[in-house]
């Protein structure tokens, strides 16, 4: 089977790494790739986000499998246009990838079908979301719906600070809800439009800094599993939340297929879903890809085809995993880019390491030059999260990068719970 993955960050260099090792994986080709990428796929230049050019590239070169990374292709169409195609397509139609486009879709689906999530009002106007206030305790939760979506949480603890976070929103859709108090996690299920299963836990770290201080980023670190989403957890999220979205999402005619990524709240009462994202983390797709055993290219066609029922479940390595994110200096403000990437192959030959490539680009020279803000994904396996951990570590310090900069406390919870 031929594949074409589409996307050029680190979540598609670790999508692109499974895939080659996969034993059903012809060819494969990525647009536009990355020279991390290009280690295993043929890059080709073509707009990811084009369905038109999507479907021309994958009927030229006779694709049996088109893997969507990102969420813009998704948010575009791209595998609305592949399945009109009779293209495989491991990834939702835009309808379908709404559970991450509008929080407000995904509160109203929660609350029709009975499944736990925060207290929530949607609001249009200031006044209104003003008024709305007094129904919520504090601290409260202010998100943007819409367009901003992604770019709008206020967690307030006053109510003079939620009442300044909606009026600096202006009028517009908005959701207020009930603040969660817990410990977050992330689990990755497969949905193949009817059918959903586990395919691992995760936890990440999206402050800048030490002890998960300053800005927000696209995530620092990740590893997996979350030991604190306990199997039994797990099992209860599976159960009362993604199960029950993947049949209503079916039963209203707008079935999901792919991955389906819940950010989930462990609370005193049981998990409840924060949001769903319609595609991989990243960076935990890069620590959960080196988990999976068997091959993840055939799990994938099988979801792309609707046939998760007729094969085996996904199977996990007894590993755990970490992934440290090196990032260019100024990031997430205005990173430093063009700074000397070395030392990769010194990285990988730490045992159960291996360097996925984010922000890079690949100089005439042939030198690697950073290109983003988050410029390499480095995950290590081990048997335990020290270990894990220390590896990563030790190929992080391989790695000549001056303009480099990682977070040292990947981890840093769940090492503490293992130690005690
Ligand atoms: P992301 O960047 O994770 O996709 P987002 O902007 O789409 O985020 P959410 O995931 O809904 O927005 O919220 C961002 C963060 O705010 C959550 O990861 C969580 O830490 C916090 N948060 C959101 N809703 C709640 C809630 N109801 N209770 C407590 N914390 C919350």
């Amino acid at each position: 089977m031929d594949i074409l993955l589409l996307g050029s960050g680190g979540r598609e260099d670790a999508l692109a790494w499974a895939m080659r090792q996969s034993p059903s994986c012809g060819k494969l080709l990525a647009a536009p790739g990355n020279p991390g990428i290009a280690r295993w796929a043929e890059c080709v230049s073509i707009d990811p986000t084009s369905p038109q050019a999507v479907v021309a590239l994958a009927q030229q070169e006779h694709i049996g499998l088109v893997v969507v990374g990102p969420e813009a292709p998704l948010v575009a169409g791209v595998a609305d246009a592949c399945r009109a195609a009779g293209i495989p397509v491991f990834g939702p139609t835009a309808a379908a990838a709404e559970l991450e486009g509008s929080k407000g879709f995904t509160k109203d689906l929660c609350a029709a079908e009975g499944i736990p999530t925060a207290a929530y009002v949607r609001t249009e106007r200031v006044d209104e979301a003003l008024a709305a206030l007094h129904r919520f305790g504090l601290p409260v939760v202010i998100k943007a719906d819409g367009l901003a979506a992604g770019k709008g949480v206020t967690v307030a603890a006053t109510r003079a600070e939620a009442e300044a976070a909606i009026r600096a929103a202006g009028d517009g859709p908005l959701v207020i809800e009930e603040f969660l108090e817990g410990e977050e996690a992330s689990l990755f299920a497969l949905v193949d439009g009817e059918l959903a299963v586990p395919l691992a836990s995760a936890q990440d770290h999206k402050r800048v800094g030490e002890a998960d201080t300053g800005p927000n980023t696209g995530g620092m670190g990740a590893y997996s599993p979350a030991p604190v989403l306990t199997p039994e957890l797990e099992q209860c999220a599976m159960d009362a939340i993604v199960g029950p979205t993947a049949r209503a999402m079916a039963a209203r005619g707008t079935p999901f297929s792919g991955v389906l990524y819940a950010g989930l709240m462990l609370t005193e009462e049981g998990p409840k879903l924060i949001e769903y994202n319609a595609r991989f983390g990243d960076p935990e797709c890069e620590a959960i890809m080196p988990r999976l055993d068997g091959d993840v290219a055939a799990l994938l066609h099988a979801v792309a085809t609707g046939r998760l029922a007729d094969i085996d479940p996904p199977r996990l390595k007894p590993a755990v995993s970490m992934t440290v994110v090196v990032a260019a200096e100024g990031y997430p403000g205005t990173p430093r880019k063009g700074g000397l990437i070395d030392g990769i192959e010194a990285a990988e030959r730490v045992e159960g390491v291996t360097v996925f490539q984010a922000g890079t680009a690949r100089h005439g020279s042939g030198a690697l030059l950073a290109a983003g803000g988050r410029v390499l994904a480095v995950t290590a396996l081990g048997d335990t999260l020290a270990q894990a951990r220390a590896r990563a570590y030790r190929a992080v310090d391989a790695i000549d990068y001056a303009d480099g900069f990682c977070r040292r406390d990947i981890g840093w919870r769940e090492l503490a719970r293992e130690q005690a």
